[in-house]
């Protein structure tokens, strides 16, 4: 098999080896490994596109809440924040990015129909940034679909590394984290950068999600995850300009997804989508808990809570 790929590493070599972006290794990989022909792959992918476009469009001009009324109304807001640019602090492009990430994800908290990219929880950050740029550069479909098939690439290369993207196994590094990496990745194709400089965005923004715990509030996917994904879009185009511009990540990215999963191995269970920890277990998270009848967090839990009065005595130990 010409262009099956076991992790970051790999991938660069084939780019290399058959001088192509990763896109095409990506479309070429799933040709080779399922028997499809290019326009099957491609048409798939287009499915997939126009799906996250229509989350989008439909996010943006939604304000209605999610069930327990805890997000729902962000995503036009920051839109509104495109026409005042030269008054914000971020480019146009990062604000819309920004906005578009919290339309998919606030869909997905109203159970609207989005795609799970790489995971729901997740799902903001690759078509916001992607779209978004999509739009400030005019960019070709071809473009925008070859970096949907680069930002894949990082997400298969994540998981053949023994990676995850599982929040349950190792919190939301693994999920916005991820979904941040391949944004990254994506964009910088978009962006006609090479195959190294992809790897190597997707590389500096992981870095910076290592360790991001699991800690929904009442377990729902609203907060922190909505506004999370908005964050990661920032992240991912961060991490794409300065790779663009000749910083290269110390560690590889491989290394990071190594990284990542060591950090996973000493991750309490409590902020590994249990909603036991964290941001879930705050005098807010509890107020959601009780409004949603949920029984009250087990005392083992919060008993390394310190509070306002708490004066270190270690007597709750
Ligand atoms: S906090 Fe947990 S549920 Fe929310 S996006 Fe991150 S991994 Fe998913």
């Amino acid at each position: 098999m010409k262009y099956q790929f076991s992790n970051c590493g790999k991938l660069l070599e084939i780019c290399k080896k058959n001088k192509l972006p990763i896109s095409q290794v990506a479309i070429r990989r799933e040709m080779e490994l399922f028997g499809k022909s290019k326009p099957l792959v491609r048409n798939k992918m287009k499915e997939v596109r126009n799906a996250m476009w229509h989350a989008i469009q439909k996010g943006i001009k939604t304000t209605t809440k999610s069930k327990y009324g805890l997000v729902g109304t962000s995503a036009g807001k920051v839109y509104a924040g495109v026409k005042k640019s030269g008054s914000m602090l971020h480019s146009k492009v990062a604000i819309r990015a920004m906005a578009y990430a919290l339309a998919t994800t606030e869909q997905n908290a109203r159970m609207g129909r989005i795609v799970a990219f790489p995971t729901a929880g997740g799902s903001g950050v690759v078509p916001g940034v992607l779209f978004s740029t999509f739009e400030h550069m005019k960019s070709s479909k071809r473009k925008m679909l070859n970096a949907l098939f680069t930002a894949s690439a990082i997400g298969i290369a994540v998981l053949e590394h023994d990676g995850t993207i599982s929040a349950a196994k190792a919190g939301c590094q693994a999920e916005v984290g991820v979904g941040t990496a391949m944004a990254a990745a994506g964009v910088t194709e978009m962006r006609e950068g090479t195959p190294e400089q992809c790897v190597n965005a997707a590389a500096l923004a992981l870095k910076n999600m290592l360790g991001l715990a699991c800690d929904p509030l009442g377990g729902l996917v609203e907060v922190p995850c909505v506004k999370r994904n908005a964050i990661g879009a920032s992240i991912a185009l961060a991490a794409s300009d300065m790779s663009m511009l000749g910083v290269e990540s110390f560690v590889p990215m491989d290394e990071v997804v190594e990284a990542m999963m060591n950090i996973s191995a000493t991750m309490n269970e409590s902020i590994r989508e249990t909603a036991l920890g964290g941001l879930a277990i705050t005098p807010t998270g509890f107020r959601v808990r009780e409004k949603m009848g949920l029984p009250p967090v087990p005392k083992e839990y919060l008993k390394k809570t310190p509070t306002k009065k708490c004066g270190n005595c270690k007597g709750c130990n």
